[in-house]
């Protein structure tokens, strides 16, 4: 019993656990087997008996894996039996979760074996062996309970049987996003070899005997001190978050309740990257609209204003972007149109049934290594948002230079991952419209539906209460939701709702731009840069707008001298959604384009990077007080030398020579002390200089 409630411990989290029913974790696996219950699992393993009652107070018993055969139509889980276990009966189960909490498993499994009593480790009854997470029809492993009935448990042979049974009989399914199926296979070989170890308690050897534990981690705690000046309180003044209390019932968007005749919208999307659209056919998706659910398809053409979705210039906006596309595709996933239905359901499934045929279709240009190694780029960057630190990197004096750092950085794209994707409700009201939107901007909303829709600012309300995350991509980009749910709204004189999915979020808006660095730095032989010479590459996709050329400059100075620096940012224009702002966008690419080049810096002239980076920083700067206050309380010299010592070959050299370390000198490679050798790398050079010292 202690293991079961150990294990379901690992189930959900403790609200789930105190509301939701063991009967009703066994339905959910009965309707859906690919669901890899821990309750099933801990039942099936210990042979519990359930009891199963109909209509007319009729019951059965059958095991759990009876109970997924029997049709449940008008019947009732009435009991749950666990039968008594004799000590020689040794039960053990895992959960192989990829978090702590609140997960379903990778892989869960649960083992019954009936040992004899004499303590050899017989089997003296068929085992049970059940796996979770290896594909929907698999309970037990029958040919591996089989070939273990009867053998002695702990004996090389029977773990080597044990081992080829499982490799033939586990075949797991590959359903995205489950973990490969050779991953899932080892840990079922793994979960087992730990069960043995633990089963076979004193015949392991010591070093063995912690696999055959399951390793906790115990609660981890930390204090943080703040200072308060009272006398300015409630300023600075420790309050709980004043709307802590109520989180529980915190309301978002979609939380709002759905208000009689209120519609779904889903955004019809390109399916080429790069062409020309020549039709639209909403023509499936409407099949007897409106009986069917399906209401009406949005196009380009249906736009009683201006085809323009984003207001610009502004702060963060230089340019057009169309809400719908009009003709010229920009990249895969842009929006076409959208469909409005009597579901969030019906509305993404009739979107998918829209048929536009495209023309001039060619390869979309994705990546940035597709401009930049082609030697494309004077026609793809946009040289109107070019900036530069400096007017003529020619000057830059170079006369120190000993040493040249030259190569490319590179950070790829990255999504926002907010809880809610982006979100509105669009609501018809006596003046105008009022809009309940997920965004970061809303006055951006209230302009760019102006426009859409050629109504005044002052006829349209947006509302924000909270957002589920934004991260910046919930500047620029709910304008699309917005303007495109209150076009239909309007034309209907009802509510619309749009909740993107997940897919949809990824395919219509853009991420945080791909980046590239070129550098080369010359540098004297304390790495101090003579002279840098740096382009620093945005792919921001189909737009400029949220525009990061300016943000990279300042993140890559950095604190750093850049009085012999001359960086130029460059937009680059691709087939991809336009770029969105991302936490820190433009200064965390410029900071770790930096970053990066002063620890190739620091390779070069074979420093440690902290002492090039102080080097670069100049004298009067107060950054060199805060890093001579972190070297001391980090106690850095003392690490970094025993670090060095530690990786000293000369020390093993010494060592077992037995003379003094200072007798022991290094010297060059060359292939008279070192014929016919291998590359190096990986550490086996220095180890083999510690093995030549034998
Ligand atoms: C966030 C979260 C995480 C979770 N993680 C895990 C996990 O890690 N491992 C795991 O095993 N499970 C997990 N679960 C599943 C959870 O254990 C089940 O949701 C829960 O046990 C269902 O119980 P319930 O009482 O809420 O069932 P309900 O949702 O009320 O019922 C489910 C179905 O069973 C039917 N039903 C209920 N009782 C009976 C009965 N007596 N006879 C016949 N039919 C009945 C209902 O009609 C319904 O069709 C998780 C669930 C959540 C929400």
């Amino acid at each position: 019993m202690r293991q079961i409630a150990d294990h379901l411990k690992l189930v959900a989290n403790v609200p789930v656990r105190n509301i939701g029913t063991i009967a009703g974790n066994l339905v959910l696996k009965h309707k859906h087997n690919e669901f890899d219950s821990d309750v099933f699992l801990l039942l099936e393993t210990v042979g519990a008996v359930l009891t199963i009652m109909d209509s007319s107070v009729h019951a059965v018993t059958v095991s759990p894996v009876e109970f997924l055969k029997l049709d449940m139509n008008h019947k009732l889980i009435t009991q749950v039996m666990l039968r008594p276990l004799e000590p020689t009966y040794k039960f053990m189960s895992y959960k192989i979760m990829p978090r702590a909490k609140n997960v379903h498993a990778i892989v869960n499994a649960g083992f019954l074996f009936n040992l004899s009593s004499d303590g050899n480790g017989t089997v003296v009854e068929r085992p049970n062996i059940v796996y979770g997470g290896i594909n929907p029809s698999f309970v037990h492993a029958t040919a591996t309970e089989s070939y273990l009935d009867g053998k002695d448990l702990f004996t090389q042979e029977t773990l080597n049987g044990l081992m080829d049974s499982l490799e033939q009989e586990i075949q797991p399914d590959h359903v995205l996003p489950d973990m490969t199926p050779e991953y899932r296979k080892g840990l079922t070989k793994s979960l087992i070899y730990k069960c043995l170890l633990n089963l076979a308690a004193e015949r392991v050897k010591s070093e063995n005997k912690s696999g055959g534990t399951t390793l906790h981690r115990s609660v981890s705690s930390g204090v943080q001190t703040f200072q308060t000046d009272p006398s300015l309180y409630p300023l600075n003044q420790p309050i709980p978050k004043i709307e802590a209390l109520v989180q529980w019932e915190a309301e978002y968007i979609n939380d709002r309740p759905v208000i009689p005749g209120e519609l779904f919208g889903a955004f019809v999307k390109t399916t080429i990257g790069n062409g020309t659209i020549l039709s639209i056919d909403p023509s499936d998706a409407l099949v007897r609209a409106p009986h069917t659910g399906v209401v009406k398809f949005y196009g380009a053409e249906d736009i009683p204003g201006k085809n323009s979705v984003i207001p610009y210039p502004t702060a963060f906006t230089l340019e057009k972007e169309e809400l719908f596309c009009s003709g010229k595709v920009l990249y895969w996933g842009q929006p076409v149109g959208i469909i409005i239905a009597a579901t969030r359901e019906l509305a993404n499934k009739a979107a998918s049934k829209v048929k536009i045929e495209y023309s001039n279709v060619s390869k979309p240009v994705i990546h940035l290594s597709e401009v930049i190694d082609n030697e494309r780029e004077s026609w793809r960057i946009d040289s109107g948002h070019r900036k530069e630190t400096r007017d003529n990197r020619e000057e830059i004096n170079s006369g120190e230079t000993t040493h040249v750092a030259k190569g490319i950085f590179k950070l790829g794209f990255q999504y926002h991952f907010t809880m809610e994707t982006i979100t509105v409700q669009c609501i018809p009201t006596e003046d105008g419209i009022q809009i309940f939107a997920s965004t970061m901007w809303m006055d951006l909303i209230q302009r760019g539906v102006s426009d859409v829709l050629a109504i005044p600012q002052n006829s349209i309300d947006v509302v924000v209460r909270r957002m589920g995350g934004g991260y910046g991509i919930k500047i620029t980009r709910p304008n699309f939701a917005a303007a495109g749910c209150a076009l239909a709204a309007m034309d209907l004189g009802r509510p619309v709702r749009m909740v993107m999915t997940m897919e949809a979020n990824m395919e219509v808006f853009g991420k945080r731009a791909e980046v590239f660095t070129t550098y080369e730095a010359g540098v004297d032989d304390g790495g101090t840069i003579q002279y840098l010479k740096a382009d620093l590459y945005e792919n921001v996709g189909s737009s400029t707008n949220d525009p990061n050329g300016d943000l990279a400059l300042s993140g890559i100075k950095n604190g750093y001298d850049e009085s012999k620096w001359s960086v130029v940012a460059k937009d680059v224009r691709t087939n991809t959604p336009s770029s969105a702002y991302m936490r820190g966008p433009g200064t965390n690419e410029g900071i770790a384009s930096i970053e990066y080049i002063m620890e190739h810096i620091a390779n070069v002239v074979k420093k440690d990077p902290t002492e090039v980076r102080i080097n670069n920083i100049p004298k009067d700067s107060p950054i060199l007080v805060l890093f001579d206050a972190i070297k001391k309380s980090g106690d850095y010299d003392k690490r970094r030398t025993s670090l060095n010592e530690f990786n000293k070959v000369a020390q093993v050299c010494a060592y077992i020579l037995g003379v003094p370390l200072d007798l022991v000198s290094i010297k060059a490679s060359n292939t008279l002390t070192a014929a016919n050798d291998i590359a190096t790398g990986g550490s086996i050079t220095s180890e083999s200089c510690c093995y030549v010292s034998h």
